[in-house]
Parts: C-alpha cells; sequence; structure tokens
C-alpha cells in the first residue's frame, strides 16, 4: 500500500497528498472508511467490461456510443451537471486506454509551470506516482492487452470500403514500417500489403525500401493457420509446448542481446578512439600545428560524433537490460488458449488477441523477373510468447499461396 507521508517539509508536498484521494475512474467509488481505498460499483462496473467486450470483438468507438445511447445507458457524468444522454468518442476513447481498470493507480502526470503560471503541463513518465495492485480490477490482463493492440493498429478501410483484419499489424523486416493496406494490380482489384516507406517514394521518386508485397488473402491465410496450429499444439501437448516457447524465446532474446552488445561494443570503442583524438589535435594546436580555425572545425566536428555515440551507447544499455528481464509469458498466453472455442476464421478480435505483429521479408523473386515469387519469409510474432513455429523448422511450409507461391513461416 502506497502513501504520502503527510507533513513533509518538501516544497511540494503539501499538496502531494491528493495523488491519492484526486478523481476516482467510473466503475469505483471511495471506500468511505479509507479515503484512499478504492471499491467496485457494481453497476457501473459492468457498463466497463461491456465497453470492452464490445470493443474487442471489433465494434468501433462510435458504434459504442451509438449501442449505449440507444440502450439508454447513463453517461458517465458528475451529479451535479445536467445529465447528457449521448454517449460521446471523447469520452469512451480515455476510458479503453486507462490503467485503472487493471487495478493500477497512476497520479501527478501533470503539474503546473510554475506558482505563478497555473497551465498544466505533462510531467516525464519516470515522475509519475504509478502503485499496480492498488485496487481490484475490472478487466483481466489479457482483454486489456487486446484493447490496446486495437486502439494502437487503425483498422482501415480501401476506397470500396473494404476493412484489412490484419491491417496495422504487419511491418517490413528491413525498414520496420508498417506494410499499407492497398489495392493493386490491373483495375485496381487486389487487395495488397506494401512496404510504406516503398510506397510513398520522395520528390525525386527515390524509393527507400524495396516494396514487400503479399496479397491481403495469402497473409490472412497464413496468419489463421499459424494461430489453429499453435492453438491446437497447445492445447494438446502443453508440456512440450512449454518447453518448446521457453526454448525459441531464449535463443531468440539471445540473438538479440548479442547483436546489441555488439553494437554497444563498436559505440564503446569508437567513443575512446574520439578521446585520444580529440586529445591529440589539442596537442598539435598547442604545438601551432592546427590553425584556430581548422582545430575549431575538427573539434566540433569530433564532439559532435562523440555525442551522439553516447547517446546510442545508452539506448543499446538500456535495450540489452529490458531484453535480459523479459521471460515468455506463458501463463497469459494459456488463458487466450482457453478462452477461444474452435478457431474457424480470421476476426479482428482473434488477430488481435493472438497476434503481436506480422513481420514480412522481401520475396525472392524469379531470376530476370520483378513481381514472379518464388518464395517469400513471413515471421509471426505471437502476444506474451513471441516468434513460434510449431513445427520448429523454418523450412516448414506453412502456406501455399493461390498462384501457387511457397511462403515460408518462421
Ligand atoms: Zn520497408
Amino acid at each position: 500500500m502506497f502513501r504520502i507521508a503527510r507533513g513533509n517539509k518538501e516544497p511540494h508536498s503539501a499538496f502531494a497528498h491528493r495523488a491519492c484521494d484526486g478523481r476516482i475512474p467510473y466503475g469505483y467509488i471511495q471506500d468511505k472508511e479509507d479515503r484512499t481505498k478504492w471499491l467496485i460499483d457494481e453497476e457501473k462496473a459492468a457498463v466497463v467490461r461491456e465497453m470492452f467486450r464490445l470493443y474487442t470483438a471489433g465494434m468501433g468507438v462510435a458504434e459504442i456510443c451509438r449501442n449505449f445511447t440507444d440502450r439508454n445507458i447513463p453517461v458517465p457524468q458528475p451529479e451535479s451537471y445536467k445529465r447528457s444522454k449521448m454517449w460521446a468518442v471523447s469520452g469512451v476513447c480515455p476510458m479503453l486506454e486507462e490503467k485503472a481498470y487493471i487495478g493500477i493507480f497512476t497520479a501527478q502526470k501533470t503539474t503546473t509551470v510554475s506558482y505563478k503560471n497555473h497551465t498544466r503541463i505533462y510531467r516525464p513518465e519516470d515522475e509519475w506516482v504509478v502503485i499496480e495492485n492498488h485496487h481490484p480490477p475490472l478487466i483481466d490482463m489479457e482483454t486489456w492487452d487486446t484493447a490496446q493492440r486495437m486502439r494502437g493498429t487503425r483498422r482501415k478501410y480501401n476506397r470500396r470500403g473494404e476493412k484489412a483484419i490484419l491491417s496495422g499489424l504487419v511491418r517490413c523486416y528491413d525498414c520496420g514500417a508498417t506494410l499499407s493496406f492497398c489495392m493493386q494490380g490491373a483495375g485496381d482489384k487486389t487487395p495488397n500489403f506494401i512496404c510504406k516507406t516503398y510506397r510513398y517514394a520522395d520528390c525525386n521518386n527515390n524509393h527507400k525500401c524495396t516494396r514487400h508485397g503479399i496479397r491481403v488473402e495469402d497473409l490472412e491465410m497464413i496468419v489463421l493457420a499459424q494461430i489453429q496450429s499453435t492453438v491446437d499444439f497447445a492445447k494438446s501437448k502443453e508440456r512440450k509446448f512449454t518447453e518448446m516457447v521457453y526454448r525459441s524465446q531464449n535463443t531468440d532474446t539471445e540473438k538479440q542481446i548479442k547483436k546489441k552488445t555488439t553494437e554497444l561494443g563498436k559505440a564503446e570503442r569508437r567513443i575512446n578512439e574520439l578521446d585520444t583524438i580529440i586529445s591529440r589535435i589539442y596537442e598539435d594546436h598547442v604545438a601551432v600545428k592546427l590553425s584556430d580555425e581548422r582545430f575549431g572545425k575538427m573539434l566540433a566536428g569530433y564532439e559532435e560524433e562523440q555525442k551522439t555515440l553516447n547517446t546510442t551507447a545508452l539506448t543499446r544499455q538500456t535495450e540489452i537490460a529490458e531484453l535480459k528481464a523479459k521471460t515468455a509469458n506463458l501463463e497469459n498466453f494459456m488463458r487466450l488458449v482457453e478462452k477461444v472455442g474452435d478457431i474457424t476464421e480470421l476476426t479482428e478480435e482473434l488477430a488481435r488477441m493472438f497476434i503481436e505483429k506480422i513481420v514480412v521479408h522481401e520475396a525472392v523473386y524469379k531470376e530476370g523477373t520483378k513481381r514472379a515469387k518464388v518464395s517469400q519469409q513471413v515471421d509471426v510474432y505471437f502476444a506474451y510468447i513471441g516468434k513460434f513455429n510449431p513445427n520448429d523448422s523454418s523450412d516448414e511450409f506453412r502456406g501455399r499461396a493461390r498462384n501457387g507461391n511457397l511462403i515460408y513461416v518462421n
């Protein structure tokens, strides 16, 4: 339990106690005996749960608002306000991202510019007051994660009003950009995913990446097959599944740690090298071997390089620490597996429940052609467990596209 000591003499602490009794999110009420405690308001909690249920089932925010308004569900408003009967998108969106619904308390996210200027500004995230397990959650972790994946990836419509289920989840292997959903081919007939960096060439018509194109239909088929086989495998051979997840995650994490460590070493070596170079040009300058102007320019250049390298080194260090702390969250994944019944088709809900991201590699083309694919690799990253292939072999063909292309799933 967290409490801020009252009567602390630090300048701002007189107000710090407000951290515990500020606004209470819709769905909770304050415990009258202990004001820092929150209790569940069952009637409103049911509305919150319903909101998350509809949203993770693929209903849009505007649609949820209409639905709630039609059902005459009271709008969250303080009693003193004149009641509006219309649910608003601007009210629902923050609720779908409210961490309080998974039991996390956050406060002191904003402050004022100064005691004279009362404009509210955001504090950096590491200065927030954050307390986990502060109160009973309304939403389980898996539903919340699914909802966040849906918040972060907008499902866009194409010109014909069709929606790509996987839109927003697909990434380019080479540049890391999202693959965008578009219609291509004769008469704009085939829905494709292509690399966004490639799609929007600069004004000189230079493409900074290659196409990384894949048919939406092919990708959906692969992803569905991948989810089906993984879920089947997890259900039927739980023990082996656990073992394999840990093994594949470990090798994957190890590989990444190794790569980052090499990069870190390289940056550190160059930083040291620059130190030597800088001290050498100082000596040359003192010995009047270097003109003032030349010395100034060289020094600025080397210092700039060192500054960039220092930032890189710091980023790599944190990334390595994060990777080392990361472990497969199998429990959460198994709860997802228990939740789903028979999987027969790919839906938005299913995709966002199970898929973290899909990475598409550039296809291997038949020699001398630009469009005739020989094969293409696709990496499917699952939520909580990362990259997993039940067949444990990258040579395994998981899908054969309609036009006979072979697609590898790794
Ligand atoms: Zn790309």
